[in-house]
């Protein structure tokens, strides 16, 4: 089969590769139907191996470089492993591509995510989603409901990430929301902060289209950090209070400072951006405000609820989804086009042949 393999830096070959085998017990074999480019297969492209297995195997999954990219899939099963009991032949699927080591203290709490030896689909396991087939665990796999179509599906993993993210830092009815960074994962988190029953919802963003993929998307008023001061914005569409909520999505120092002054006293800030270095944060501001920080890290344990709200069409995938390439144009048409036209786009799917 054809796959996108990740060989180093830069260097990301479309190349022929073996089929997954017959899956192993508790595996089974989804044909790939649609795969998202994510910000973390960018920062593998541009600046890796920063979770790809490069030197030493995966001390979970043995997996090492060169490796099959590709994780915000859906698909269909085409075949399953000895002792696998909940997912059929002929299924329609979306993954969770966070496998656990299943015994640690994390994984048996429900927190597979920050399992200490964790892997992914896509990054330190065997296969990945920019390719025709995969094999993947049974737990990994979640029904994808006829309403739900493919493309829609691909989209499962990011959102199930916000719909958690917004579920760890919590909705009072009619609080307010400020989305730091309105790329697709802050497009996400305004739309899981909507369907959880925020109020006023007000995205920051200085590139147009993504400020307008945010206004479709439901977000109550926009603000240019760039042609206009963020805070006194803020202050004018709060009544000086500052919102109740920020989902910082952008992972720079100026963002994260920012999520911290926009914030009112006793406010909660949810940081999903990734940050690519450690950056200074007003710690006195938080001492003072008596304000709360915290992360999350995937969309585990909340996949049923966020195809749940797919299918009842709270959430509006069509918007975020800018471009459908083959897998021979990954690089150009893919990670090539999200560097360098990064405003112009939200999501881009890969459709395998
Ligand atoms: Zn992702
Ligand atoms: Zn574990």
């Amino acid at each position: 089969m054809k796959a996108a393999v990740w060989h180093g830096r830069k260097d990301v070959r479309v190349e022929d590769v073996p089929d997954p085998p017959i899956p192993p017990p508790g595996q089974v074999k989804v044909e790939v139907a649609c795969c998202g480019i994510c910000g973390t297969d960018l920062h593998e492209y541009l600046g890796g191996p920063i979770y790809v297995p490069a030197q030493d195997p995966h001390p979970l999954t043995g997996a090492k470089a060169p490796v099959i990219l590709g994780h915000e899939l859906s698909g269909k099963v085409v075949d399953v492993g000895d002792g696998v009991s909940r997912i059929n032949k002929g299924d329609r699927v979306a993954l969770c591509p966070i496998i656990g080591c299943l015994e640690c203290k994390w994984c048996k709490s429900g927190l597979m995510g920050i399992c200490p030896n964790v892997a992914f689909l896509g990054v330190s396991w065997h296969w990945g989603g920019f390719a025709k087939y995969v094999n993947v665990y049974e737990y990994m796999c979640y029904h994808l409901p006829e309403e739900v179509p493919y493309e829609v599906g691909a989209l499962v993993e990011p959102f199930a990430a916000t719909v958690r993210a917004v579920k760890r830092v919590g909705v009072k009815p009619e609080e307010t929301f400020a989305v730091v960074g309105t790329g697709p994962v802050g497009v996400m988190a305004l739309q899981a902060a909507r369907i959880a029953g925020a109020g006023q919802i007000i995205a920051i963003e200085p590139a147009e289209k993504r400020q307008q993929l945010a206004i479709q998307c439901g977000a109550t008023a926009v603000i240019d950090p760039v042609k206009n001061d963020a805070v006194s914005e803020i202050n004018t569409l709060t009544g000086g209070e500052g919102v109740d909520v920020v989902i910082e999505c952008a992972g720079l120092e100026k963002t994260g400072l920012l999520a911290g002054h926009i914030v009112k006293r006793t406010g909660r800030i949810m940081v999903m951006g990734v940050f690519e270095e450690p950056a200074v944060f007003d710690f006195t501001d938080l001492v003072y405000g008596e304000k709360t920080v915290m992360g999350s890290m995937g969309g585990y344990g909340v996949f049923d609820d966020a195809i749940q709200m797919m299918a009842k069409k709270k959430f509006n995938g069509q918007p975020l989804i800018t471009g459908k390439i083959k897998l021979d144009d990954i690089v150009s048409k893919g990670f090539d086009a999200l560097i360098r036209f990064k405003e112009k786009h939200a999501k881009i799917l890969v459709i395998p042949d």
